[in-house]
């Protein structure tokens, strides 16, 4: 039980697709006791039967993380629930439509601010606001994707929030390094989730990236929600600031493999789809 005495809150849970839901669920299996957040009272219904399942059914508290008084309140209610907190699940992204689609010179400032507040101040927030009562041996995981690293089609305006948010991951594991927290995200290969719905050609990208990764596959919220485990539990103690792959090691590809064709001309190694 890699979790066992540990308590933390889990942002960022939409349904049983979630990434979220896949991290949570492997941190209760290893004893983890947990809270989890929704964002308006739509996902409240909805949440509840998750978190009685997840045992925190007493834990799901509202947050918008637009309305700072509502992180404030997340704060007050994990005091009193857990005294202080051992973790941090940050799997939160919001782009508006006009961000993931078309030419990425016509995105315009309302729809970057909005995409910048969301998805990547909301992690300096969260943090800011519940450091108070992050043990001194704690960790915070937020999500991230390689379309903040390279150019991904359509990914435009959730590219440049995602390198914003790598690299508010390093500035925040420095600074918090002497507050004995860890700062660290996943990068996260392709799953159809709801958020993952707003990208236009999602289909596409779920295709291209089990046919040209090393393990010719997607990724499934079970395997990225060990690897969340393993970077909230005592078994990452030494690591922080780092930008962890789950993606079928797609990220080392350079070039797609070469495969030749009956006559022994090379073709790209698309899996015949
Ligand atoms: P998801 O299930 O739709 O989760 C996204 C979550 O963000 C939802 O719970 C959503 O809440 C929440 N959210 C949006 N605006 C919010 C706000 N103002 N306040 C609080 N919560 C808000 O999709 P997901 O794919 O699991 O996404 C989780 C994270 O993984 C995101 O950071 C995403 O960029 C990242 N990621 C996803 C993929 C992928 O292919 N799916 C790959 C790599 C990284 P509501 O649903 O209630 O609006």
């Amino acid at each position: 039980m890699f979790m066992k005495g540990k308590k933390g809150v889990v942002l960022g849970i939409a349904n049983k697709k979630s990434i979220a839901y896949g991290i949570a669920k492997a941190c209760k299996e290893q004893g983890a006791e947990l809270a989890i957040t929704y964002l308006n009272e739509r996902f409240q219904k909805k949440l509840a039967p998750i978190a009685k399942e997840l045992g925190c059914e007493e834990r799901l508290y509202p947050c918008d993380v637009t309305k700072p008084e509502e992180i404030e309140a997340l704060k007050a209610s994990l005091e009193k629930d857990f005294g202080k907190i051992d973790f941090i699940v940050h799997s939160i992204a919001f782009a508006p439509k006009e961000g993931l689609s078309g030419r990425f010179v016509d995105i315009s400032k309302d729809a970057f601010s909005v995409a910048m507040e969301i998805s990547v101040y909301s992690l300096i927030e969260v943090t800011q606001k519940l450091k108070p009562i992050l043990s001194e041996n704690s960790s915070v995981l937020t999500l991230s994707y390689y379309g903040g690293v390279k150019y991904i089609p359509n990914y435009n305006l959730m590219g440049v929030a995602k390198a914003a948010l790598e690299m508010s991951v390093k500035y925040l594991a420095e600074d918090l390094g002497k507050d004995g927290i860890r700062v660290n995200a996943i990068s996260a290969g392709p799953i159809k989730t709801l958020a993952a719905a707003g990208i236009g050609d999602f289909g596409f990208m779920l295709k291209w990236n089990a046919a040209h990764s090393p393990l010719k596959k997607n990724v499934t919220i079970d395997e990225v929600g060990n690897s969340g485990m393993y970077l909230l539990s005592d078994l990452s103690s030494a690591v922080t600031g780092e930008i962890h792959y789950v993606d079928n090691g797609f990220n080392i590809m350079g070039m797609p493999a070469v495969k030749f064709d009956e006559n022994g001309k090379p073709t790209i190694a698309w899996n015949g789809e």
